[in-house]
């Protein structure tokens, strides 16, 4: 059924088979089977053969195809063969590569499920929205993302962006009724559609449809999954890439001509041409390149970061300043209420009531003076109203007591429990007559309830937010005029509580003479209800994770909705290094240069800010030449999420819109996950950097030796292009991605965030490949020339064992060469001989395909190789091992001097 917004209310509930207590899990046991989970329907999946296809569209490959395709002229049929077949090999490779790729991104999709407020078995619950089912009542709040089609049963302050669905940008109020049979998509406001987002209000609802058969699913199946935009590092590289190939093309075309003119034979210049180019072409990059980040992104999940763009990770690794939350991310989130500061008591004896109990178990005394204060009247009034501007609630699993919906609110909700107070017992079934959601610009809300004695309204949010509405004060139950010596008092209290690192949160109420009221008059000529005190431990972790930043040259700007002293507290105990705290309101009379003066070097800490002054916080860092990851939760953290260099959403505590502009969703909300995480960064683009040059070194010792060969004057090639091809996809492949498994180095984090616009190949980079590159060419020339002219005397077999030796002395000194790679900054023996087996097994199957190459005949056939005595092999691996000295004299001399 497509038309339940032509219906009715009761008629919606009639057809469902639904009640305002929800279903019974027998019910959903059925309409499960009936309908099916929650979920959409996958996109039509890449097909295979575009896949395949990519693998040959690469500008380097073509040249290679051209090549092969120019033998097949120049009767050249073994080349050309071993040419496609090497083609097709490396192509089938980067085939099942990318597919293993695909298949870890599809992974990833998976664990973005998210979780929505249902009533089932007539309690509020927690649930998968995988698990909805038609008839569910579900309850949403701004900032979350409509799990599936919903017709509403109440709706305050609601909207929502439908952009996915109609492309209209600006949000739609929703409203109940009953709408006209014929009323077109974009105007049914009593429903809401799966894939939009609630950005303001809250709503109950029932589900109407699930899964595919939402508006949504029906046009997901049609539209396919977007393709990811490649990374600037991927663009780099293969920029890199395709220099290169260029670069090695005009110089084969130019020794091709100069040999030409030379009275070289042309046919022999050609090969050479090919060959030359083969060397120079690192074709295996981009591809190798790919993999890894997309394994990388695998390997970040199991430091609690969900990386939704290819790109964030390498720019995480660049992080120069994080602009955090502090509540959840450097808090645990686990509020619990422990002061309440009740006016009479408060004004006569100074005295505050204590709660007692921890966490979400709703069990703990509420004491004044040592005695029992659950029943004092004024400490009744202020919970009640706590409770009655709440959404959230608590519930038990697996013996443990949990928050549904929002910590801050949850404590209210167990505060009032330690009092034998509930909603339920309070208004029974009923729901609320309006609301004003709470936002972070705002920093307060409120709901209005009609009870027997008229509509009340309840408010509660920030103490500076709710104070100055406050005309009046609540002693002994009945409301007096609020004294400026009261309110200085409470303004004390506040700011001394604050200063223990107690969230603070200020209560009032007031009597509506009727809904019609305007709702931007209601929070006015408030009642004072009291100061309810929270505390939110530090995570244990914080402290830790804020030193590993610091050591790693991260600055940490704190920036948070919370009070200044709060704020400072919670910065002390976690040991950030600040000068003073910043309010919002310093923010907004601060000119850019004085913001871009505080922001240097030292850590910040912002609190009552808005998300528009984390917007400009990011702002200012990019100014500043910083890289700036900036977590956040809120609906209206999504712009500066964006802004960001990495936007960081909460998994937990975040609002689907936050997530949905993110870069990275952070799993357990916890900042030394973010740290982790940067350092995970970290690790990738220094694996990333040792396998590109491990690459060029091997191709750069290619060039040399065949442009060398050349100029000697010895009229033959010291490599054939097929085994220039066969190096190739032996040296690259397998074993440059085991580089990208490497280990962080250690120190990795005792190093200054590195600099996103240094080039990939440093000056010391140059020097070290061409240092190794030269050792590399002298050797192999030195033997191809003893076996061929020395001991082969010049002839035809002599060719044949010195150019199976120059390939062979090329393989054994490539595996030995790229152990220089696996640390760029430490010694060999700091990280351990044998601690990247993806390696050491890369190494010995290449010396597996080497041993085939030389010694069975097939291969023999095809790559013009011929065995060669076993001791040559010891002969030239002796040769190789220096490389190892020059590598780690490199490091201790040069590198270690000028870390980078
Ligand atoms: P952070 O920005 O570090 O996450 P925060 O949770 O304190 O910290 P906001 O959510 O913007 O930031 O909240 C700002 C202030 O609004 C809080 O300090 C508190 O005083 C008040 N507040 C928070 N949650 C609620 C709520 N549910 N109802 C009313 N007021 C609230």
């Amino acid at each position: 059924m497509s038309n339940w917004f032509s219906l009715n209310k009761d008629a919606v509930l009639k057809q469902l088979a639904t009640t305002g207590k929800g279903l019974t899990n027998q019910e959903v046991r059925q309409r499960h089977s009936k309908y099916g989970r929650n979920i959409l329907p996958d996109p039509p999946p890449v097909p295979l053969w575009k896949i395949l296809f990519r693998q040959f569209a690469d500008f380097l490959i073509l040249i290679l195809l051209l090549a092969a395709v120019v033998s097949v002229f120049m009767h050249e049929w073994r080349d050309a063969i071993a040419i496609i077949v090497i083609v097709v090999l490396n192509g089938c490779l980067g085939f099942f590569q990318e597919l293993k790729a695909e298949h870890a991104m599809a992974e990833l999709k998976k664990m973005m499920l998210m979780s929505s407020q249902v009533m089932r078995n007539g309690e509020r619950t927690m649930l998968d929205v995988a698990e909805l089912v038609p008839g569910d009542l579900v309850f949403l709040e701004a900032g979350e993302r409509v799990p599936a089609d919903i017709y509403l049963l109440s709706a305050s302050d609601c909207l929502v962006i439908e952009a996915v669905l109609t492309g209209e940008a600006a949000p739609v109020r929703k409203k109940t009724g009953t709408l006209a049979e014929n009323t077109p998509l974009a105007e049914r406001v009593n429903m809401l559609y799966c894939g939009t987002v609630l950005c303001n209000g809250t709503v109950t609802g029932v589900v109407v449809d699930t899964g595919g058969h939402t508006e949504f699913g029906k046009i997901a199946e049609l539209t396919g999954s977007t393709p990811e935009e490649p990374s600037p590092l991927q663009l780099q590289t293969s920029q890199l890439a395709k220099k290169l190939g260029l670069l090695g093309g005009g110089l084969c075309a130019l020794i091709v001509l100069l040999g030409s003119l030379q009275g070289f034979p042309i046919k022999n210049m050609f090969m050479f041409g090919i060959s030359l180019a083969v060397a120079a072409i690192p074709e295996g990059l981009p591809a190798v390149l790919t993999i890894t980040l997309a394994l990388g992104m695998k390997k970040m999940l199991t430091k609690r970061c969900l990386v939704r763009r290819l790109t964030a990770t390498e720019t995480l690794g660049a992080t120069s300043v994080i602009c955090t939350d502090k509540t959840g991310t450097l808090t645990k989130n686990e509020m619990t209420v422990t002061q309440l500061v009740v006016p009479e008591p408060f004004f006569f004896n100074q005295d505050i009531v204590r709660v007692q109990g921890t966490g979400y178990t709703p069990q703990g005394a509420i004491l004044l003076q040592g005695e029992n204060a659950s029943t004092h009247k004024d400490v009744r009034q202020l919970l009640e109203a706590s409770i009655l501007c709440t959404h959230a609630g608590i519930e038990q699993k697996l013996g443990q007591w949990l928050a549904i919906g929002d910590p801050t609110e949850a404590a209210l909700v167990v505060a009032g429990k330690k009092a034998n107070l509930t909603v339920k017992n309070l208004v029974g079934d009923t729901q609320t007559v309006g609301e004003i959601s709470f936002d972070s610009d705002r920093k307060r809300m409120s709901m209005a309830w009609q009870r027997t004695n008229g509509i009340h309204l309840y408010v509660k949010g920030a103490p500076e937010m709710v104070l100055d509405s406050c005309t009046k004060v609540n002693l002994q139950g009945k409301p007096m005029p609020f004294t400026p010596d009261q309110r200085q008092a409470i303004i004390e209290q506040n700011k001394k509580m604050a200063a223990e690192g107690i969230r603070v949160l200020a209560v009032a109420n007031r009597a509506l003479p009727n809904t019609g009221l305007p709702t931007d008059t209601w929070e006015q000529e408030l009642t004072f209800l009291g100061l309810v005190g929270i505390i939110d431990p530090p995570r244990n972790e914080a402290a830790a994770a804020v030193k590993a930043a610091h050591s790693a040259g991260i600055q940490i700007a704190v920036a948070t909705g919370d009070n200044a002293l709060t704020a400072g507290a919670i910065g002390k105990a976690i040991g950030l290094k600040f000068d003073k705290v910043i309010t919002g309101t310093d923010l907004d009379n601060t000119s850019e240069d004085e913001l871009q003066q505080i922001l240097q070097g030292k850590d910040t800490l912002f609190a009552r800010v808005t998300p528009a002054h984390k917007m400009r916080l990011a702002k200012a860092c990019q100014t500043m030449g910083k890289i700036c990851a900036m977590t956040g939760d809120g609906v209206n953290d999504a712009p500066a999420l964006r802004q960001a260099n990495v936007g960081i959403a909460m998994g937990q505590k975040g609002s689907d819109v936050a997530k949905g502009a993110a870069d990275i969703i952070l799993l357990d909300d916890s900042f030394s996950s973010l740290v982790a995480g940067i350092q995970e960064g970290r690790r990738q683009f220094s694996n990333i950097k040792k396998f590109i040059w491990y690459m060029l070194c091997s191709n750069f010792g290619e060039v040399i030796i065949l442009t060398a060969g050349l100029f000697l004057g010895w009229k033959v090639l010291v490599l054939l292009p097929v085994q220039v091809l066969w190096l190739n996809m032996v040296t690259d492949g397998a074993t440059a991605l085991a580089l990208g498994f490497e280990n962080p180095e250690p120190g990795i984090m005792n190093k200054k965030p590195r600099d996103p616009k240094a080039p990939l190949l440093s000056g010391k980079a140059i020097l070290l490949l061409g240092g190794i590159g030269l050792y590399k060419a002298v050797f192999i020339l030195w033997v191809f020339y003893q076996h061929w002219h020395v001991l082969g005397n010049r002839s035809e077999s002599g060719l044949l064992i010195a150019q199976t030796m120059a390939l062979t002395g090329m393989v054994v000194f490539s595996k030995i060469n790229v152990f220089n790679f696996r640390a760029l900054e430490n010694p060999l023996n700091k990280i351990g001989f044998f601690s990247n087996r993806f390696l050491i097994i890369a190494v010995i199957m290449t010396f597996l395909v080497q041993i085939a190459a030389v010694y069975t005949p097939f291969l023999q056939n095809y790559l013009s190789t011929t065995a060669i005595p076993v001791h040559y092999w010891f002969q030239l691996a002796g040769m190789a091992l220096p490389l190892l000295i020059i590598g780690e004299v490199y490091k201790t001399i040069i590198s270690r001097r000028t870390p980078g």
